[in-house]
């Protein structure tokens, strides 16, 4: 906790943004450090507001964001092009985007979209076949769904994010982690404070699923009591409430979730997530902003850009083009 936190964002379109933005901006910090030992970021940067920028490495362009936000970006697009969830188009983007090679990509999520068939039955096959599929995979890509289902309230957006995370995940763990993160989204944008609406998004989860979700998301709870490598959905979901909890900005937060190495580029992403949508766009540092783009393997040459993220980001905020 080093520093004092800023004034809270204003309006839930710019909650909304930051949530976005946020994601994809810890997505692409922590790339260069994926697999990477604890430290190292801190070890790099030493203080924070150093300057500390996107330093790229690792086959990563400073400020090229991963499979978290390419997913995300392609979950938001079809959600605004068809006025709603329609799952089979979702699949479809997902399988042509595998199709063309991204640079990072899930194994569970790999072996789902390339194996030929169909969505309703593609992951669960899969799961049948594996008994193994709780990565966080599902969770990394929900800041563009989470943000659109918000307005519809805990039930319906937490229903979406199990639809959504069962696309690739056969395993309902991935469900359910995910639901947790879009209920704590929404709580966010609301202006509440999400660390608060932890006991009862607990009450929401599956009953199966409840205890070890519980486990993970206690104010005690910390990255080290983790029982599994940050790459599966249980610590990397706790890991970045972890990382919300224990500061008071989202360079802070993100820079904590980093330094726990591991699967740095997607606990960032959630991380981020959470903590852009509590602090808001102007909180993320403009140095990491501006390098920040998102290629889309499978569509072109298309690279987001950090405006035309930000601009999916409002357009899911507000579909119909409302202000608030
Ligand atoms: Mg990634």
């Amino acid at each position: 906790m080093t520093d004092s936190p800023g004034p809270a964002p204003r309006s839930r379109t710019l909650r909304a943004i930051g949530a976005v933005l946020g994601s994809a901006v810890g997505d692409a910090l922590g790339a260069p450090f994926e697999f990477g030992p604890e430290g190292v970021f801190s070890a790099r940067f030493p203080a924070p507001g150093d300057g500390a920028g996107m330093c790229g490495g690792g086959g990563w362009e400073p400020g090229e964001a991963t499979d978290d936000t390419q997913m995300a970006v392609l979950v938001g697009e079809s959600l605004l092009e068809h006025g709603g969830l329609e799952l089979p188009d979702v699949f479809a983007r997902f399988r042509r985007w595998a199709a063309a090679g991204p640079k990072d990509i899930g194994l569970a999520t790999e072996a789902v979209l390339t194996g030929g068939d169909p969505w309703d039955l593609a992951a669960a096959l899969h799961f049948q076949t594996n008994g193994r599929a709780a990565g966080n995979g599902a969770l990394m890509r929900a800041s563009t769904s989470a943000v659109y289902f918000a307005p519809h309230g805990r039930e319906a957006t937490m229903d979406a994010a199990r639809r959504i995370a069962a696309l690739t995940h056969g395993d309902r763990a991935a469900w359910e982690g995910t639901a947790i993160f879009h209920e704590l989204i929404r709580e966010a944008l609301t202006g509440g404070d999400p660390l608060e609406a932890v006991a009862t998004t607990l009450g929401a989860v599956h009953p199966g699923h409840r205890a070890r979700y519980a486990q993970v998301l206690a104010p005690d709870w910390h990255p080290d009591l983790a029982t599994e490598f940050n790459g599966a959905v249980w610590p990397c979901l706790g890991s970045a409430v972890w990382a919300l909890r224990t500061t008071t900005s989202y360079e802070d937060a993100v820079r904590a979730a980093v330094d726990l190495g591991g699967d740095t580029d997607t606990v960032a992403a959630v991380t981020g997530g959470l903590a852009g949508a509590v602090h808001g766009p102007d909180a993320i540092p403009d140095r990491w902003t501006q390098p920040l783009h998102v290629p889309l393997p499978g569509f072109g040459d298309r690279v987001l850009n950090g405006p035309e993220l930000m601009r999916l980001a409002r357009r899911l905020a507000s579909p119909g083009g409302e202000a608030d």
